[in-house]
């Protein structure tokens, strides 16, 4: 646990060095949850978006992308079932007057309960060693099957009564487990209450004639309202999708997990119209697609988990998780869900406007099923982030950091670097920048001994250095160094453009 801390401190200590992430308005002391992208985070973030833009959209023959406002008439979030039941559970400490979620408070307990199981299990591993049994293990050690049954339930039992909105069960459930404050021990808890997370705000001059509007929690809604238009002046045949990024708005309940929970963050979302009963097979479809759109950026399979839900939300008829290994533990990254009609059929009933499509090979009309598949984009930027840096020792003795992004997203993607600042090696070195920058984001370094340089340039995740040294005034070639592997290679300046394409056009990554 203290090790996960360590790890998570230095990483939002490495995004604030090296200009990826401000907290906001730092010189009044931040605001609670909200975070800025500084020169380097922007770019990485663009270039999260673009990859995965690229993927859904311009490698998708049947998938368009919009861009809707984030102001919407209020009814749609009458219709899409936000206004009564966009809640969470949220529960008050009386001791330490902190907040919780108790939705959260339970998992976070049922989670130690498999975790305990996972310690009996790796014991035994240990004990038994090559002809250990994991299969017999788990089903017949009376401890492992303990901590499983009893997570179950726990989950279950939450679940049952969170769909029954049974909130004094809840409360109930948490004073049975013991559940303590995990900052104080404090087990003097309020009531549960459940907690609207939209954000309101007014449309209008004059108090009289405001409108009340929210800002948009998810980006789907625009592609919903939007999915006849789309339709008819695209020409969809069924099935497509629409995708769309942009930013949502939460008034999240508990936001301390640096850019994992923000009350201002990006939503990259895709709706997919399907067949009514052919839902399943899509939802399977995508979540297998969208893992590996996942493992294209090669930060570890091991890294990757999913969890299907047991609690489905009032829309749904299944729903999983991809989750990601973040420094604090296995999290959400992204979610996909089988929406079912829902989300057209209310917006039908709630406009008075047909939303159907006219399937001419059934030669009927239906209003589609929808698979949606939802990914937070700053959340995506932790776990590219947080997984690509690592302290590195060398075969000197000495150690470094590497900040290890896929080349692919890499905010600046080749820094060059004249070996001294005379005898004419930093004209050169303008002279490739110049000719590099029209496809590629490349920085120009002068200042200090190369080694220092790579080193900066290392931590910064810039995946290769161009050195121009004395030797290219008469051969006309530079070295390149590769960040991961501090393999230098002797190349011409002439082929340095197509050996930057090939290493990061989307064909290399993406097979
Ligand atoms: P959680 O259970 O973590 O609150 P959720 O299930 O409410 O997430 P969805 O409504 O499915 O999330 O939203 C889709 C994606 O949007 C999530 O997988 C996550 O990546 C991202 N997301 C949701 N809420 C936030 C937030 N407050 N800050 C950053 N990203 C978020």
């Amino acid at each position: 646990m203290a090790q996960q801390d360590d790890k998570f401190k230095k990483v939002i200590a490495h995004a604030k060095e090296y200009g990826y992430i401000f907290s906001s308005s730092e010189i009044y002391d931040g605001l609670s949850a909200v975070y800025d992208y500084g020169q380097n985070g922007a770019e990485l973030k663009k270039n999260i978006r673009d990859y995965w833009w690229k993927w859904m959209v311009q490698l998708h023959e049947n998938i368009v992308g919009i861009d809707a406002a984030i102001f919407m008439h209020p009814t749609t979030w009458k219709a899409s079932g936000h206004v009564d039941a966009f809640n969470d559970p949220l529960i008050d400490n009386k001791d330490s007057k902190k907040r919780y979620r108790a939705d959260v408070l339970i998992e976070d307990y049922a989670e130690k309960l498999n975790q305990k199981a996972q310690k009996e299990i790796d014991k035994a591993r240990k004990r038994f060693g090559e002809s250990f049994d994991e299969e017999q293990f788990v089903t017949t050690n009376p401890r492992v099957v303990r901590y499983r049954s009893d997570q179950r339930e726990v989950l279950e039992r939450m679940a049952r009564s969170l769909d029954a909105e049974d909130l004094a069960d809840v409360k109930a459930l948490i004073e049975e487990l013991g559940i303590a404050d995990p900052d104080t021990g404090s087990k003097n808890w309020t009531d549960v209450r459940q907690f609207n997370l939209m954000f309101g705000t007014k449309l209008g001059a004059s108090t009289e004639t405001a409108t009340d509007l929210y800002l948009r929690p998810e980006t789907a809604q625009g592609i919903f309202v939007n999915f006849l238009n789309v339709q008819k002046t695209g020409r969809m045949k069924i099935p497509f999708g629409i995708a769309q990024t942009g930013k949502a708005f939460r008034n999240e309940i508990v936001a301390r997990q640096f850019i994992f929970r923000m009350r201002e963050f990006e939503q990259m979302e895709m709706q997919f119209f399907v067949r009514p009963g052919e839902e399943l097979t899509w939802y399977e479809h995508w979540k297998e697609q969208r893992l590996k759109w996942h493992l294209s950026l090669g930060l570890g399979e091991e890294n990757y988990r999913f969890h299907d839900h047991d609690k489905l939300a009032h829309y749904a008829n299944a729903a999983a998780d991809i989750e990601f290994n973040f420094p604090f533990g296995f999290k959400e990254l992204e979610g996909i869900h089988s929406r079912t009609d829902f989300d057209l059929k209310a917006h039908e009933a709630f406009s008075g406007k047909k939303l159907q499509f006219f399937d001419p090979e059934l030669n009927e009309s239906y209003v589609p099923y929808v698979i949606e598949t939802s990914i937070g984009l700053d959340r995506m930027f932790l776990a590219v982030f947080s997984q690509s840096l690592v302290d590195e020792e060398l075969e000197n003795g000495s150690t470094r950091t590497v900040l290890k992004l896929p080349a692919v997203l890499a905010p600046v993607k080749a820094a060059i670097l004249p070996l001294v600042k005379k005898d004419g090696l930093p004209d050169v070195a303008r002279k490739i920048m110049d000719d590099l920058k029209w496809d590629f984001n490349v920085d120009y370094d002068e200042k200090d001994a190369v080694g220092r340089r790579y080193r900066r340039q290392d931590a910064a995740g810039t995946p290769f250095c161009i050195t121009v040294d004395h030797d290219t005034l008469d051969d006309n070639s530079v070295t390149i160094r590769d960040r991961d592997t501090m393999e230098q290679k002797r190349v011409p300046i002439a082929g340095l453009s197509q050996i930057l394409h090939d290493k990061l056009d989307l064909k290399h990554w993406i097979k």
